[in-house]
């Protein structure tokens, strides 16, 4: 009996399943070794009437569909995985800085009009917010490599956890030149491992993509950046990329605290 798995997508840019997608010379394998009862970025036949061993899900709640989605999806998985920084803490479109209400923020773009459009909006809120997630898979997108050893764990039955490292470690492990020391804004302390620091490894400074670790130490980071002498805007703007709703309260509770903002 193959494992029966859905690929699902609520508001993203569909990034995470176009990666997966892109898993171009493992694709037959993965078609091979489960049976896909739902992916309708890659194919229409969708078969939604079954139950499903596991659900990988990517895009964060934002809309009343999405929500519906999600506790459909959620009922009829044993295990649901969330794929991708949106799905996981929300992405930048729960990123918020502002004390005014969502309808007030929703208002300063859309201007002043019903929040009604195709579906209600929600404000955009991670999964975890709605249903229980059982594993996550951090990235913005999901890299190819990290799906498929997410896939093999799952199919002998094993729920991974994430490590519970900085970006810094797989940094040194590079043996990289540390970017604070050229002058560059790099959120490494802060941000979970996994992705094999591939953006300081490229020169450039991490904007927290796979999401914070649990201890963050705003207090430390912050003070070490504006002890370089870095503006504190360009640092909050930094934080908030990734922040997510739950980040950036933080950050701005922190910042409120030290009288900073
Ligand atoms: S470049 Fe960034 S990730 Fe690398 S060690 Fe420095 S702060 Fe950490
Ligand atoms: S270095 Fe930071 S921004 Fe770049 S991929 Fe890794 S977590 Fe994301």
């Amino acid at each position: 009996m193959k494992p029966k798995i859905g690929i699902y997508g609520l508001t993203g840019c569909a990034g995470d399943q176009l990666n997966i997608l892109n898993c171009e010379d493992e694709l037959l394998k993965l078609f091979d070794i489960f049976e896909i009862k739902s992916f309708v970025m890659a194919s229409r036949a969708a078969d939604e009437s079954v139950e499903l061993d596991v659900a990988f899900v990517e895009g964060s709640v934002s809309t009343a569909k999405d929500l519906e989605d999600l506790l459909a999806i959620r009922k009829k998985s044993k295990i649901l995985v969330a794929i991708g920084h949106c799905a996981i803490y929300g992405g930048v479109q729960a990123m918020f800085m502002e004390k005014e209400e969502w309808i007030e923020r929703y208002q300063k773009v859309y201007g002043k009009q019903d929040a009604v459009t195709l579906t209600a909006p929600l404000e955009p809120k991670p999964l975890s917010a709605y249903v229980k997630v059982d594993a996550a898979l951090p990235g913005c997108p999901i890299e190819k490599e990290p799906f498929l050893k997410l896939a093999g764990m799952l199919i002998h039955g094993v729920v991974p956890k994430n490590p519970d490292y900085p970006v810094c470690a797989e940094c040194r492990w590079k043996e990289n030149e540390c970017l604070l020391l050229k002058g560059e804004i790099c959120l490494g302390p802060l941000t979970n491992s996994g992705c094999g620091a591939i953006c300081p490894s490229h020169n450039t400074g991490c904007i927290g993509c796979w999401g914070p670790i649990a201890e963050e130490n705003y207090a430390a980071e912050i003070k070490l950046l504006i002890d370089k002498g870095y503006d504190l805007d360009a640092v909050i703007k930094r934080f908030s990329i990734f922040g997510g709703t739950e980040r950036a309260e933080k950050l701005r509770k922190f910042l409120e605290k030290e009288g900073r903002k």
